[in-house]
């Protein structure tokens, strides 16, 4: 890869951002000064009725064959970031905290409601800060999907029988990068949660988005969602029991 910055930003505490990436730009979101969620949603920019499905992305994954079907609760580096189709947006190319695949895909960003139900405060939460975002690119607040809640430690306990929200284990400087598979929008929440749960630790601060292009990538076709899932069978020497189409 040989990679030229074309983009860089910092977004602080409490704020928001969205932006177009074009099919093989690389994103990274650094947590700057460490324990910061940032609640991320994608959309196919060609098509936008087409967007980030949370559900697909933790179950939908090419298990050795013959396996058990284990639906999982996060994704992690290698892992895709899957749409509504059932096709991959993004790739996840790398992370650096420790540990990996700590991303939740469980839980609905936080908002108004939220803010004051549980904390009192008539503030914005994160869809409202990614509706305002995303408003210059003519998407409307009520087409937020579900996000991926990048550092969001939000672990399953059995005892408990329920999901907790922990403090995130991310340091200062720790990122998370994606290969955009297509056009897409990209948009993002600095979490603004610090009042009634440890998602950010009681603390939000700022993280940067830098968009990075691959000067040797070549471009390739984005393949509809039942040729890209053929596709992926064959690298896999899977069989292919029914056309269907
Ligand atoms: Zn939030």
């Amino acid at each position: 890869m040989s990679l030229t910055k074309i983009e860089e930003q910092v977004v602080g505490a409490k704020q928001g951002y969205a932006g177009i990436v074009k099919q093989g730009q690389i994103v990274r979101l650094t947590d700057i000064e460490g324990k910061q969620v940032i609640d991320f949603v994608v959309w196919n920019n060609n098509d936008r009725r087409e967007k980030l499905s949370a559900s697909y992305s933790r179950s939908r994954y090419f298990a050795p064959e013959g396996s058990e079907y284990l639906p999982r609760n996060t994704i992690g580096e290698g892992d895709w970031v899957m749409s509504t189709n059932c096709r991959p947006l993004m790739t996840i190319l790398k992370e650096t905290a420790e540990r990996k695949g700590v991303h939740d895909l469980h839980h609905r960003m936080c908002n108004r409601f939220m803010m004051n139900v549980l904390g009192g405060v008539d503030v914005d939460g994160c869809h409202e800060i990614i509706g305002k975002a995303i408003a210059p690119f003519g998407v409307d607040y009520s087409e937020v999907p579900d996000p991926m809640n990048v550092f969001m430690n939000y672990p399953y306990d059995i005892g408990r029988n329920g999901f907790f929200i922990n403090e995130p284990i991310t340091k200062a400087g720790d990122y998370i990068e994606f290969r955009a598979e297509m056009d897409v929008l990209v948009a993002f929440a600095n979490c603004p949660e610090d009042i009634t749960t440890a998602c950010n630790a009681g603390n939000c601060t700022p993280v940067k988005i830098e968009i990075f292009e691959d000067s040797e990538a070549e471009p390739f076709p984005v393949l509809d969602h039942y040729e890209w899932l053929h596709q992926e069978l064959r690298k896999r020497g899977r069989v292919i029991e029914k056309a269907g189409l």
